[in-house]
């Protein structure tokens, strides 16, 4: 069969592997497999979200309410932006999904750094895209001005912190980006991973109300983080009425279940979840840090809920992501992004102890 050709050149997105996977394949049980490798939080998800979905299970025969007035209510207030600033997606991801259909097609390119998160691509080449980036996977403003200079891309997106390298963008690099961007150029934020460089370090902690100062910019969150909520797919995305009301073109009805609403909604208020999230987090991360150091693995620095390990050269990053595999412990192989690295969710301690012992076995 035919398909739009467009679709030749996408590679399937892969997906951190499920723990069903191992225990079907290695014969491990469930509650043995340590999953390490899509930057859940190894805590669940926040409390009070877990209260508000019970509370709102019985309306499940119901349509959800499509104008996402409690959710918007709450972010408009955390975030101190109007309401119609705010747009909500099935994950950022569906909001991404929106940006390429509202403004890619065959003639456009898009810009972002060597090494990022891979969606943006895909759903650029989805509309026909070119996809343009920078020499450095860090967010070097130098290499972006100069492309937008040369290129004039319809978007451009930071990705900061980074996802899969964990590094951040200083605010200021970030703001000089934005600056420098024509104004028909949207340049997408996503902090997907903001709250961790928050909690880390201010000097790199960008608010949605900073990016609310711009008119060509949009900034992403997502409640699948920090806020422990990656299976129930709620993402938002800050910026100008007039960038808002052109994604909200593309929205499908309905596009968050009850259950998904009720939850990010009480998440929004649950300080002391995030609280107890970056003590855990931040107290392990050392850990890794050491692990790696002892080992002789390169880290770069993280402000993220991973770690990324780059493996020297008699170490390989998929036959070791292979041999964890088989002892339960799942982590990311970064071999597709053309590094001989690990990306590894930072986890309880249980789950952290479970993947030093795994790795030395391997290593012997
Ligand atoms: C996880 C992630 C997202 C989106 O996650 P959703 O679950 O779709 O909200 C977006 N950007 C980056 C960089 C991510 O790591």
């Amino acid at each position: 069969m035919r398909f739009n050709p467009e679709l030749d050149a996408i590679k399937t997105y892969e997906a951190g592997k499920p723990i069903e996977l191992v225990v079907r394949e290695f014969g491990i049980a469930p509650e043995e497999v340590v999953k390490l490798a899509s930057n859940e939080n190894p805590l669940g998800p926040s409390p009070k979200a877990l209260e508000a979905i019970r509370t709102a299970a019985p309306q499940a025969h119901r349509y959800p309410d499509d104008s996402m007035f409690e959710l918007k209510g709450a972010l408009s207030r955390r975030f101190g932006v109007p309401e119609e600033s705010i747009i909500i997606g099935a994950g950022s991801d569906q909001i991404l999904e929106f940006v390429s259909r509202a403004k890619l097609h065959r003639e456009a390119s898009v810009l972002m750094s060597r090494i990022t998160f891979a969606m943006y691509e895909i759903y650029a080449r989805q509309q026909g895209a070119r996809v343009l980036r920078t020499p450095h996977w860090r967010h070097i403003p130098e290499e972006f001005v100069e492309l937008m200079e040369r290129e004039r891309p319809e978007v451009v997106y930071l990705c900061t912190p980074n996802n899969p390298t964990g590094d951040a963008t200083p605010k200021a690099d970030v703001f000089r980006i934005i600056e420098a961007a024509d104004p028909d150029t949207l340049v997408v934020v996503d902090g997907a991973y903001m709250e961790y460089a928050a909690a880390k370090d201010r000097s790199f902690a960008i608010s949605p109300s900073e990016i609310l100062a711009y008119p060509n910019a949009l900034y992403l969150g997502t409640f699948s983080k920090a806020y422990g909520l990656g299976g129930m797919r709620v993402g938002y995305g800050i910026a100008r009425p007039e960038i808002i009301r052109a994604l909200m073109k593309m929205r499908p009805p309905f596009n968050i279940t009850t259950l998904s609403l009720a939850a990010a909604t009480a998440a929004c208020g649950d300080d002391a979840f995030i609280e107890r999230t970056m003590e855990l987090h931040f107290n392990e991360l050392e850990r890794y840090e050491a692990f790696a150091r002892a080992k002789g693995f390169e880290t770069i620095e993280s402000f993220t809920n991973f770690i990324t390990w780059i493996l020297p050269e008699g170490i390989d990053s998929t036959r070791l992501s292979d041999a964890l595999l088989r002892r339960g412990v799942i982590v990311r192989n970064l071999a597709g992004y053309g590094l001989n690295a690990v990306r590894i969710t930072v986890g309880t301690p249980r789950e952290n102890d479970r993947l030093f012992a795994a790795v030395e076995e391997v290593l012997g």
